[in-house]
């Protein structure tokens, strides 16, 4: 497994080695090598449960160790390896995260069909590899925040490798700096205006504008470079009271002091008292004991002042929540016959039954 595992991880890398390299002079070699990336990305994480995974269902193969190993066989496309990754190995992605992705994988196949050589004069204009740079950034700041965190421990052995790329793919910001002088002069009016600016996770310009209003509320980010947006939250440090800001997800550091804060800092600013849910169950304590289905968190899902719910690990936003049948335990998703088969945290009376 661990072989096969490893093969993939390098034939990711490689990729978007090719990808960076080829942006300037072959962008359709580019936008391809990138895409193709990201599915190994993902497959390495299939891989990682279970070596079959990676073998598709859509067709009646039955996965065949000594096919895999030599590469002769239909592997699961991006749509198939998330739902793999959902359902199967119970790390899926949360749906921007999938938009994201499916959004390269979606160009990948237009720059196949209908790049032709005889165009790739035009498509190697400012503009084309622009817009390319600015997808490319917001896709991998999506991966690189999964590859290091979310499936850490999975690529611990990867994770030298997997940060040069990233600085090597970071550079690319230089091909955006013409838009940033376009908007600088606007974005240091703003800031004198009042407007808080700051450096792009994606980018790294100075150009994320935050358009909050409230202390401990959830706002939103947008860079005027590159185009990268999220739901952020702003508070105030508790230990130097200097302002902080979560951007997309529940963990920040200070920049101020370096006190680190995590997702329960959040739900404690947002709870407003008990919810529906809490006041009909009996021996209730904890207010945010709901699970997050978008991130696999626990426990991160509290009720907002408007009765919704929202993540505050990874800021998801939901409508409703569901109960699970057996267990009582609360998730974002709605649960099917989970008398019996449970939830993410139970495996329902099925699995009660067995033991
Ligand atoms: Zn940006
Ligand atoms: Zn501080
Ligand atoms: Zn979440
Ligand atoms: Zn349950």
């Amino acid at each position: 497994m661990d072989k096969i595992f490893d093969r993939i991880v390098d034939n990711a890398i490689d990729f978007l080695n090719s990808s960076v390299d080829d942006l300037k002079d072959k962008p359709k070699y580019s936008i391809i090598n990138f895409s193709s990336s990201i599915e190994l990305f993902l497959k390495a994480r299939l891989a990682a449960e279970h070596w079959s995974l990676i073998v598709t269902s859509q067709t009646k193969q039955v996965p065949d160790y000594s096919k895999v190993k030599s590469g002769d066989f239909q592997s699961v496309n991006l749509k198939e390896a998330v739902t793999k990754l959902d359902k199967t190995v119970q790390s899926g992605l949360s749906d921007n995260e999938f938009k994201v992705f499916d959004k390269i994988s979606k160009h990948r196949n237009k720059a196949v069909h209908f790049f032709h050589e005889a165009h790739s004069q035009d498509s190697s204009s400012d503009g084309v590899v622009q817009e390319i740079v600015k997808e490319q950034l917001i896709a991998w700041y999506h991966l690189y925040t999964i590859l290091t965190t979310r499936w850490k421990n999975i690529f611990l052995t990867k994770l030298d490798a997997i940060e040069l790329v990233n600085q090597k793919l970071k550079t690319h910001n230089e091909l955006l700096r013409i838009i940033y002088e376009r908007i600088k002069d606007q974005i240091k009016a703003e800031n004198a205006a009042g407007t808080i600016y700051s450096a792009c996770p994606s980018c790294s310009f100075e150009s994320l504008k935050h358009n909050l209003s409230n202390i401990d509320e959830f706002y939103e980010v947008n860079c005027g470079v590159c185009d990268f947006n999220k739901v952020s939250f702003y508070s105030n440090c508790t230990n130097c009271n200097n302002s902080i800001f979560f951007i997309g997800e529940g963990q920040t550091e200070c920049t101020s002091c370096g006190e680190s804060f995590y997702p329960d800092f959040i739900s404690e600013k947002i709870y407003h008292g008990p919810s529906q849910y809490e006041v009909t169950r009996e021996g209730a304590t904890a207010f945010n004991d709901i699970n997050c289905d978008e991130c696999w968190e626990n426990n991160s899902v509290v009720e907002t002042s408007d009765g919704s719910y929202r993540c505050t690990s990874c800021f998801e936003h939901f409508d409703n929540v569901y109960e699970c049948e057996w267990c009582g335990g609360y998730t974002t998703s709605e649960l099917e016959y989970s008398y019996l088969s449970g939830c993410g945290e139970c495996e329902g009376h099925s699995g009660w039954h067995d033991d």
